[in-house]
């Protein structure tokens, strides 16, 4: 019989988004084969008029002696049912986390409480399996192995590991959480609590999204301080690659698109609009995008100081994102400076699909990416992706080099080395390979015919409801 699942996450796809994990929440509950619902909280952002989200029922929460009002939300769309937490101190700020400037200095409730309203859900409906996305549903792995009367499974599911959820450990009392739990095996990180170590620790299952980030995340270079403790959960750790949803992100049917199309030549006319709209020239010359968080782990400084060097090649480049206040002031400098560079600040989807839909190359130079769904976008779009071989990159994106007709890979500029020096030399050869019109449309147009969807991935986190429900 189907698997009763419980998929909870900070933000979900259409409803609240700053990254990827949205996109996942979107698309792998649609792809599994169980009675699924999804839980997130109900934040002032999220448009409860146009998804039709009305009120289901209130209580009160008890955490650390003090009392939270709880109201549950609901709605169905496009066939999946979403479960939505509202509480004040949760869900009014105006962002999710923080501004660009700092996280919320009360985090550590806000998700606490998310935390322990999902256990209460648990307590009271009988799901086989509860499947909890990154530090803000950790709690969630060590509530329910503390509590006997839930016989809910629980699979973590590490996302980006350099966001732990870590806090003062004063919040433990204020949590509700017992003492007991602070050492080295439970929760306590340097004198500090972590809500991404209570997932770890406590849960049944535990998979990060790809393989290659697996196995790195057991290393110093990349576990962010928790490898030797993941090398001791490490018999439950899996690695399973992400998926895009081949529907939303698809060229045929993007609404956002000023023409649909499917194959190389298509893209022309998407090119010529963003040209445009962004004011750059030249449509004969390669057009390389970025979309994506202006942070270190996107490799933003290789990318600043490579650009000066890159805005004297013959090329355009496109830049959509928002981060950090200094990475926005270096590209800004950059783009007053070189007209050859257009900057777009902000959080905008639809222009997204339409700088994908419009780039000849997608640029992705990060320092480390635990699966990354940009590439994968591009694969879909026609842009052919520039990366640095690192996690999911390394796992999606095989080298132009070894490029083979037969196989179902997508294929990329592919450089070991994460410096400006190889960043410039992965450029000058996605320019040379773009003057081979022939061989440049071959391999988007064989990209561009690639599966990057769920099916199988969906398959691969089934057999692990499975396993774990049954055991
Ligand atoms: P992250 O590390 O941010 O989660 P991913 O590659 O996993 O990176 O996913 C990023 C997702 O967010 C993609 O769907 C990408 O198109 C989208 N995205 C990132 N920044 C922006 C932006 N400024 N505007 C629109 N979409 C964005």
């Amino acid at each position: 019989m189907a698997k009763k699942v419980l998929f909870a996450a900070s933000e979900v796809y259409p409803f609240a988004k700053t990254g990827g994990l949205a996109d996942v929440a979107y698309a792998l509950p649609r792809a599994l084969d169980c009675d699924v619902e999804v839980i997130m909280p109900l934040y002032s952002c999220v448009n409860r008029e146009k998804y039709l989200i009305t009120q289901e029922k209130t209580f009160e929460i008890s955490m650390g002696g003090n009392t939270y009002p709880i109201e549950m939300f609901g709605c169905t769309h496009e066939g999946m049912n979403y479960r939505f937490v509202y509480s004040p101190i949760l869900c009014d700020p105006e962002f999710l986390y923080g501004t660009s400037c700092a996280d919320y200095g009360n985090n550590a409730i806000r998700f606490g409480l998310f935390c322990h309203t999902i256990v209460t859900v648990l307590k009271d409906e009988n799901y086989d399996v509860v499947h909890l996305n990154d530090w803000q549903c950790g709690l969630v792995a060590l509530l329910v192995h503390d509590d006997p009367q839930i016989a809910t499974k629980t699979l973590f599911t590490i996302h980006n590991l350099a966001y732990q959820g870590t806090f003062n450990a004063s919040a433990m009392s204020e949590l509700g959480i017992h003492g007991d739990h602070f050492t080295m095996e439970g929760i306590e990180f340097y004198d500090q609590m972590s809500f991404m170590k209570a997932g770890i620790s406590y849960c049944d299952a535990l998979t990060t999204v790809s393989p290659t980030y697996a196995r790195e995340i057991l290393t110093p270079e990349f576990g962010c301080g928790l490898d030797g403790f993941l090398h001791q959960h490490r018999s439950k750790l899996q690695g399973i690659i992400n998926g895009i949803d081949s529907n939303h992100f698809s060229p045929v049917s993007d609404t956002a698109l000023v023409a649909s199309y499917h194959d190389a030549k298509g893209k022309k006319a998407s090119k010529s609009d963003a040209l445009k709209t962004l004011g750059l020239k030249g449509a004969t010359k390669p057009l390389f995008v970025f979309v994506g968080r202006f942070v270190a782990q996107k490799g933003m400084d290789m990318l600043i100081e490579a650009l000066p060097k890159i805005a004297a090649m013959e090329c355009n480049v496109a830049l959509l994102g928002e981060g950090e206040e200094g990475y926005h002031e270096a590209l800004s400098d950059l783009s007053a400076r070189y007209p050859t560079i257009h900057l777009t600040f902000g959080y905008d989807e639809a222009l997204s699909h339409r700088i994908y839909a419009a780039g000849d190359f997608l640029l992705m130079p990060s320092l480390f990416e635990p699966c990354g769904l940009n590439q994968m976008i591009a694969f879909a779009y026609g842009a052919v992706p520039v990366v640095h071989r690192v996690g999911g990159l390394a796992d999606t994106v095989k080298k132009i080099e070894n490029f083979d007709a037969e196989s179902t890979d997508g294929f990329g500029v592919v450089f070991n080395t994460p410096t400006a020096r190889s960043l410039l030399a992965a450029i000058k050869k996605a320019c040379t390979l773009y003057a081979e019109k022939k061989q440049y449309e071959t391999i988007v147009n064989h990209n561009m015919k690639g599966d990057f969807s769920w099916a199988k991935s969906a398959k691969a986190y089934s057999a692990i409801y499975e396993r774990v429900s049954n055991g």
